[in-house]
């Protein structure tokens, strides 16, 4: 598990592409997810990440996933849980103060965040503490949820926008052209009449 885990961190650009089409395929997903409810989905989906995720990164299902701003590298994993930065005992070579048989948890999320693409910034961002109440849960469909529903709510506030930019064209004809810009040609025609 442990080489498995520098692994992941030595090609974090790659697992952060993943990610992110994940995370796509999960949106695209929401409206199957709200159908059959998210309640029912949570669990199979959560063995899965659960699965995927251990094999992987020896995820401890905290719920609140920072992989993509810790170089892939789970900050769980640090024995004192530590999610911004390391203590003050990492040793010589960059090992644990209390496992000196492993990497410190943040030498590495430092080394992947190096590798991925705006990872220098995202490493620097402070973290929440752990919300227990999260743990166990799937860090995957929560936050595919709240961007499907980031998107929903801005689609919304745009249609919104148009219809109040264009009362008449909504009273009318809501689908059709009064919202385009009316071609040349017709305007001169109308003009030579
Ligand atoms: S940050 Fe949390 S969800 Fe992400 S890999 Fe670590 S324990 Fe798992």
């Amino acid at each position: 598990m442990y080489r498995i885990r520098m692994f992941a961190v030595r090609h974090a650009r790659k697992f952060e592409r993943i990610y992110t089409w994940i995370e796509r395929v999960m949106v695209l997903l929401d409206p199957v997810f709200a159908r059959i409810g998210y309640n029912r989905v949570e669990r199979p989906i959560a063995l899965v990440e659960k699965g995927v995720k251990t094999l992987l990164f020896d995820c401890k299902m905290c719920g609140q996933c920072v992989l993509s701003s810790t170089g892939m590298s789970c900050p769980m994993n640090c024995p004192k849980q530590l999610r911004n930065g390391p203590c003050g005992g990492v040793r010589d070579g960059g090992f644990c103060e209390v496992k000196p048989e492993m990497k410190c948890v943040w030498v590495l999320a430092w080394d992947g965040a190096s590798r991925m693409k705006d990872g220098a910034e995202k490493i620097r961002e402070v973290m929440p503490p752990v919300e227990h109440s999260l743990q166990g849960s799937s860090s995957w469909l929560r936050v595919s949820r709240e961007k499907a529903e980031a998107i929903r709510e801005s689609r919304e506030a745009s249609r919104k926008t148009l219809a109040k930019a264009f009362p008449e064209a909504r009273a009318n004809e809501p689908a059709a052209a009064p919202l385009s810009v009316e071609p040349s040609k017709a305007t001169q025609a109308e003009a030579e009449k």
